[in-house]
């Protein structure tokens, strides 16, 4: 600890409460310079994908709150709820009470294939479906038709994985997690039989990782079909897959090749996990009806092969589309972004002096919740490294800014508030027996402060 008075120590903006931000703030507040760290968030609730992209079912990785709540109650932390920043208070604003910003604000849309049929209704994107499952305000109103039997889910990540899962299982089983009312109720009534899992690469490169792709063959009442055919991999992937480069590669490989092996039981519901297919165009006279795919064969490096389109087409009918092909960044108003990435561009973290970024934002929508500890940690040093050229913001008094937002009609949200928030869910979830059942608008989230 220094011995510099709180208005003399540096302030720190943190713009986003998911895990980069949360990460940050905590190697901040571990740092030798001591700063004021304040963590500004568009919902009243923190923790971003934590709480709307993680699936209900996985209720274990959403513990890793824990560790982020322990960052909260920090006497230097300091959680700024229900305001949007570029909206409710512009980043040049931001930048006079602040002394630094960094941008953790993640990737809040997603990537479109660019297909002919992809904005027919019942085509769906696997974000909007996670959302929605998970009870986020914006999404909530949305409705997913669920009356047909055959749904294809394009991609194989582990989103792809979520979605995959979370149409085959039983609501029954969804009930009792923390999935959204709204959600459970309409997954009842579910028609689905048939689940389409689409890769356009082989199962060598599949980008699920191996828990995830292994807990499709755990659903209850579930087959799930793997053709023989699509493990006959090609040298190139063969010699990548001996090559120990990627190991989760193999042990994916090892899983679907049990998957393979089994003969179907004559369960209610069927996932087929197929590769080496890319849609075209998903068709139907005013909503979908079908999905023409095109057989690719693979060319490239071991490790980079890329999917090439052959002559061989298939029109598989379903009734449903959901494309799950990653997540994209968006521009926040005054700050740069580099469109061809949709990111943030930054040189390991930097964007400028005083203003930087973290996470999905900073680098592109992936890896795991874990990964982005070390980056934090990377963009953390660079800030430290210009710490002492930083302390420059005019008004460095906390009631400056509050004072603003409230002039503005902003209801800021701190984190006892939202803490106030918290337990009320919980309560909410003992009642319907659920482990909480949140709340899906903002006016109800505020409904418990008031
Ligand atoms: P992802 O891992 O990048 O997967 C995207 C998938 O979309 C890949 O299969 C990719 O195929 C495919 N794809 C991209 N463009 C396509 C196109 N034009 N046509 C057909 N397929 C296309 O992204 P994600 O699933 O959104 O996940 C984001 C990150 O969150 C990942 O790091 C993931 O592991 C993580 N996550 C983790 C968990 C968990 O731990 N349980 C849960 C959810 C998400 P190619 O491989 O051929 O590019």
């Amino acid at each position: 600890m220094t011995d510099q008075t709180a208005t003399d120590r540096l302030r720190i903006a943190i713009i986003g409460s998911g895990p980069s931000g949360f990460y940050a703030a905590d190697f901040l507040l571990k740092s030798e310079v001591s700063p004021t760290v304040h963590m500004f968030e568009r919902l009243p609730t923190p923790y971003g994908l934590v709480r709307y992209g993680v699936a209900p079912d996985h209720a274990k990785i959403r513990n890793v709150i824990n560790v982020y709540a322990k960052t909260a109650a920090h006497a230097d932390f300091h959680f700024y709820g229900n305001v949007n920043i570029g909206y409710d208070i512009t980043l040049e604003e931001l930048r006079q009470h602040f002394d630094a910003i960094i941008l953790a604000y993640g990737s809040s849309t997603d990537r479109h294939l660019n297909i002919p049929g992809e904005d027919l209704p019942r085509s769906y994107t696997a974000t909007e479906f996670c959302a929605w499952y998970n009870g986020h305000p914006d999404y909530r109103d949305h409705n997913f038709d669920f009356s047909h039997e055959t749904a294809v889910v394009i991609g194989q990540g582990n989103v792809a994985m979520d979605v995959t899962r979370i149409l085959a299982t039983p609501a029954e089983k969804l009930a009792a997690t923390d999935m959204a009312v709204h959600a459970v109720e309409a997954l009842k009534a579910s028609k689905i039989k048939n689940i389409h899992c689409i890769g356009r690469r082989g199962p060598v490169q599949a980008a699920f990782t191996p828990k995830e792709i292994a807990e499709l063959g755990a659903i209850e009442d579930c087959d799930v079909i793997v053709n023989p055919a699509d493990l006959e991999i090609d040298e190139v992937s063969r010699a990548f897959l001996e090559s120990g480069d990627r190991p989760s590669a193999k042990r994916n490989f090892d899983v679907l090749t049990e998957f393979a092996q089994r003969e179907p039981t004559g369960a209610s519901r069927r996932i087929y996990v197929r590769f080496f297919q890319s849609p075209v165009s998903i068709n139907g006279e005013g909503m979908v009806e079908s999905v023409t795919l095109v057989t690719n064969e693979l060319t490239g490096e071991p490790g980079a092969e890329r999917a090439v389109p052959t002559e061989q087409t298939e029109t598989l009918p379903c009734g449903l589309f959901f494309r799950s092909v990653g997540y994209k960044g968006v521009p926040l108003p005054g700050a740069p972004f580099d469109e061809k990435r949709a990111i943030v561009p930054n040189e390991k973290g930097r964007v400028s002096p005083g203003l930087y970024t973290v996470g999905w934002i900073k680098n592109g929508p992936a890896g795991l919740i874990g990964t982005n500890k070390k980056d934090s940690e990377e963009t953390v040093a660079q800030l430290l490294e210009d710490a002492s050229s930083l302390a420059g913001a005019p008004h460095r008094e906390n009631d400056h800014l509050n004072g603003l937002l409230a002039d503005r009609g902003i209801r800021v949200v701190s984190y006892e508030d939202w803490l106030k928030i918290d337990t009320a869910e919980v309560e909410r979830g003992k009642a319907a027996g659920k482990p909480r059942g949140n709340f899906t608008t903002v006016d109800e989230m505020l409904a418990v402060l008031d």
